[in-house]
Formats: C-alpha cells, structure tokens, sequence
C-alpha cells in the first residue's frame, strides 16, 4: 500500500528550479497536463515553499491522472 501524504505535510525534496533542498508542502492543486489542454483537478501535487514550482506529483496522483487519461 502507498502512503498517501496528506495535505499541508511537509516532505523532504530537492527544487528542480531552486536547485536545493527544500520542505516541500503537499497541496491539492489542478494539474494542466504537459501535452494536452486537459486540466486534472484535485490533485496532491508537492510544493516548493520558496518558487511555488510543482516538484512532483504525489504517488497517488500518478492513478488519477491515468484515469484522466494521461500516460496511457
Ligand atoms: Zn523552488
């Protein structure tokens, strides 16, 4: 079973775009798809605290989106 981090926890990562470790939040977000014009809402995506860039999707996420229809 995946663990489902909650909203508003915070995660240890690395900001792709600030280039260093940060707590990174876990907040529920509409995610636009990279290469479609479909936008998933309500997805736990984590945050970065510092550029609000979107580090990743949390585990869970990656099913909803599959059913949204991405990464078929
Ligand atoms: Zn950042």
């Amino acid at each position: 079973m995946i663990a489902r981090p909650k909203v508003g926890e915070f995660m240890s990562n690395v900001c792709p775009r600030c280039q260093r470790a940060v707590r990174s939040r876990v907040e529920v977000r509409s995610v636009q798809l990279a290469r479609t014009r479909l936008v998933v809402r309500d997805v736990p995506v984590d945050v970065c605290p510092d550029c609000d860039h979107m580090i990743s999707f949390a585990p869970h996420a990656v099913e909803q989106l599959r059913e949204a229809g991405w990464a078929k």
